[in-house]
């Protein structure tokens, strides 16, 4: 009798030990064709290259956000030509407003027309391959600085068959993204190199701690959409992001599959100057705290030297 509880003590104990299942997770890039300061053709051919051979190879699927004013310019056919290298590698694309503006700080209405002239070129190049342009992303995350600026602008995409993509995961990679192009300009591959790993350091640090963020929010494990930008850094660590999204037993989908999870159905009543993510908007209308205390902190000299080339003349830090 006591063998048999003790049998069933450590069946139990082995049940309980068994990892959870994987929540499924959703790659998202943000400001296609090529993120930071407009680089020359060659190099926003090179980075998408790589990016998507990258993803193609392990088995990434991803959707990119485009900023069109980025494809204007005299070589205009060849950077549109970069948007084709996502759909043919079997990504999708979505809108993240033509000129990445503000809404916290644009008038509703500049903003609903930015956002109008944001798929004039993606919303045919998809329409071509008998598909429709469905997902938006807010620059900075900034989803109104009220409600009614909210919902006015949210009726308006609804109306045009838009949905808003969260984020529910993030590894502040555009902070590392621009000493990681600096330091590539420069020639010295030593500072770029340590950039990387501290990129993928943070990363590996800050996976777990959305993960049982989320899971102590919400009971449950959802499932996670990752804001990531179409970055040199990003191409150059594809590998080793897949090793981090299998080591915590992450599962790649489409966002359109993370978004058939339930907890995108919950209410955000957000309204506010800041940009902030979903689990954030969610611990507020559920009134429960986030663990902050304990989020890794990316490190000084990445926040110093991206705070520094913020504010040089020519870079416009977006994200
Ligand atoms: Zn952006």
């Amino acid at each position: 009798m006591i063998a048999l509880q003790a049998a069933a003590t450590l069946a139990l104990g082995l049940l309980l030990a068994t990892p959870a299942a994987a929540e499924p997770v959703a790659l998202t890039f943000d400001d296609l064709p090529v993120f930071g300061a407009l680089k020359p053709l060659p190099e926003q051919t090179a980075i998408t290259r790589k990016l998507l051979a990258e993803l193609v190879r392990h088995h990434l699927p991803a959707i990119g956000f485009v900023n069109e004013i980025n494809l204007t310019g005299d070589d205009q056919p060849a950077r549109v030509a970069l948007l084709t290298r996502w759909l043919d590698a079997g990504m999708d694309l979505g809108n993240h407003t033509y000129s990445h503006p503000s809404l916290t700080h644009t008038p509703v209405a500049d903003y609903i027309g930015d956002t109008a002239d944001g798929d004039a070129v993606t919303r045919p190049l998809l329409a071509a391959r008998g598909r429709s342009e469905r997902w938006f992303r807010y620059p900075y995350l900034e989803t109104g600085p009220t409600l009614e600026i909210r919902r006015t602008f949210e009726d308006w995409l609804a109306g045009h068959g838009y949905r808003v993509a969260p984020v529910t995961l993030e590894n502040e990679d555009y902070l590392f993204a621009d000493p990681y192009d600096a330091a590539v300009k420069a020639g010295d591959r030593r500072r770029a190199k340590a950039i990387r790993a501290e990129y993928l350091a943070y990363t590996a640090a800050v996976v777990p701690w959305y993960r049982s963020a989320a899971l102590a929010l919400l009971g449950r494990r959802p499932a996670l959409v990752w804001l990531l930008h179409a970055s040199r850094l990003n191409a150059d660590s594809v590998d080793a992001l897949a090793k981090i999204i299998r080591a915590n037993d992450l599962d790649p989908v489409t966002l359109d599959a993370a978004m058939t999870d339930p907890a995108y159905l919950q209410p955000d009543d957000y309204a506010g100057p800041n940009g902030i993510e979903w689990l954030e908007r969610w611990s507020l209308t559920l009134h429960r705290d986030l663990p902050w205390a304990s989020m890794p902190k990316v490190p000084a000299d990445i926040r110093g030297e991206s705070d520094a080339l913020d504010d040089e003349p020519g870079e416009h830090g977006v994200n």
